[in-house]
């Protein structure tokens, strides 16, 4: 099949090509970028304009474009073994080595059981199932529920989507699955409790424990949670509640799953998993974007303990493919070789400062929040009502396009701007992410 001309492509665009999240309408009136080439921090679009991607491709793109190791590794993978399933009685070397090398990364006592997916949803699946599972081989029949926080995303299959925590998430496909309930999230900026951000992690931990107690701790399989809510708006809870509410759930016997689809490999800086800053050891980790850098693969990693539940975890027939299974090992390598644990924390900071710089300057920055390189601002009519600012939001976005920064429009009120470029980038592009920021924000005041 030919390839299309700059023209037949944008001709063709929104036509046909479902979109996620924007309604088809919407999409034709204001068609989508077409991106067609990417060089470390920059992508170009068709007509050739240079962006910052400052979303580092949906959090999936974390070391940039062009990495000649992935992708060498990649073309020798093809030509070796292009795929194999690992269903029973098969598998293949590169899945066997992945599988060692997260049992590494985890926690210091090791990981029992990690089983390979096509991405996200998959992998929070294969997490609810697994604590389900769990509690039936070990004759605890009644644990079938799931907590889960309010705003929180955990993905578009009926499990992530009944322990989604966000309306518009959930609204088009109820009825959900039963038994699956929600509690508060720890929101400093937004809540009705108070603005200190120890009583708030106290009184948010108390608010699960209430519910665990209130359903029957011995009906409930799981709580499940993002250690900082992505598609909220990157909701980061204060310090000490990941520490109370692990407390509290192995009280009262449940399992933990740290959701860490977005915050996982480095992203949140300095450690491999957001939840180690907390350190918290969750039963279970769900993850997948980053890991590939675009290859599709998702996974669940259990303890031992839990591992001991497993019967043979959910299917997945692309799941640990050789070739997805190869990028993220020469992903794995990448962030190693190239120290960028240590970048994220350095470069996070450095970015956090520029956008605290800026909330000085622009009144309508209400709150900067996030850890490493994952920064939102909120945008808010003014700081006393708090109003979100949603019209502002989607301007800055366009101006910002237009400028030549490509950023995430999201959150609980769709008035957050998220922040996300490559874990590579260096502190002269982050200037320029700001400078075109800055230039934006101006644009979107007049
Ligand atoms: N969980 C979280 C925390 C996510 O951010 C996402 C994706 N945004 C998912 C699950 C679902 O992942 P995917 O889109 O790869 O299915």
């Amino acid at each position: 099949m030919r390839k299309l001309t700059r023209e037949e492509l944008k001709a063709e665009n929104a036509m046909r090509l479902v979109q996620p999240m924007t309604h088809p309408g919407t999409v034709r009136q204001s068609p989508p970028d077409i991106i067609t080439r990417g060089e470390g921090s920059f992508i170009w679009d068709v007509d050739g304009h240079r962006l910052v991607d400052g979303v580092g491709g949906l959090w999936c793109t974390n070391l940039g474009f062009g990495r000649r190791e992935i992708r060498d590794a990649i073309v020798a993978q093809l030509d070796e073994l292009p795929f194999y399933n690992t269903f029973r009685g098969a598998t293949h070397p590169r899945a066997i080595e992945l599988a060692q090398r997260v049992v590494r990364l985890m926690a210091a006592d090791g990981v029992g059981a990690v089983h390979f997916s096509s991405g996200g949803s998959d992998a929070v699946e294969g997490a609810l199932k697994l604590a389900r599972q769990y509690w039936k081989v070990l004759g605890q029949r009644d644990r079938t529920k799931f907590i889960s926080l309010r705003r929180g995303y955990h993905g578009v299959h009926f499990g992530g989507a009944s322990v989604n925590g966000n309306t518009p998430f959930r609204r088009a496909y109820e009825p959900l699955l039963p038994g699956c309930f929600h509690v508060d999230t720890p929101w400093l900026y937004r809540n009705p409790y108070t603005q200190d951000p120890q009583e708030l992690g106290r009184i948010c931990a108390e608010l699960l424990e209430r519910e665990i107690v209130f359903q029957g701790p011995d009906t409930v399989a799981a709580f499940i949670a993002e250690p900082i809510q992505g598609a909220g708006g990157f909701i980061t809870p204060p310090a000490e509640y990941f520490q109370i509410v692990e407390k509290i759930v192995r009280n009262h016997g449940g399992i933990f799953i740290s959701d860490e689809v977005q915050t996982a490999w480095g992203r949140t800086g300095g450690k491999w998993f957001d939840i180690e800053h907390y350190g918290v050891i969750p039963d279970v980790i769900t993850s997948a974007k980053g890991l590939g850098n675009g290859c599709p693969i998702g996974l669940t990693v259990a303890t031992p303990e839990v591992a001991a539940g497993v019967t043979g975890l959910t299917i997945s027939t692309f799941g640990g493919n050789p070739i997805a299974t190869t990028a993220a090992k020469a992903v794995l390598d990448f962030i190693e070789q190239e120290n960028l644990l240590a970048n994220a924390a350095e470069t996070g900071a450095y970015l956090r400062g520029k956008l605290e710089e800026l909330r000085d300057k622009h009144p309508i920055i209400g709150d900067v929040r996030g850890m490493g390189l994952m920064q939102a601002l909120e945008l808010v009519e003014d700081r006393q009502s708090k109003a979100p600012a949603v019209r502002a939001t989607a301007e800055l976005m366009e101006a910002a396009r237009r400028n030549g920064l490509l950023i995430g429009k999201g959150g609980t009120y769709g008035n957050c701007i998220r922040i996300s470029p490559p874990l590579n980038i260096s502190k002269s592009d982050v200037d320029e992410c700001a400078r075109l920021l800055d230039l934006s924000l101006m644009m979107v005041a007049c």
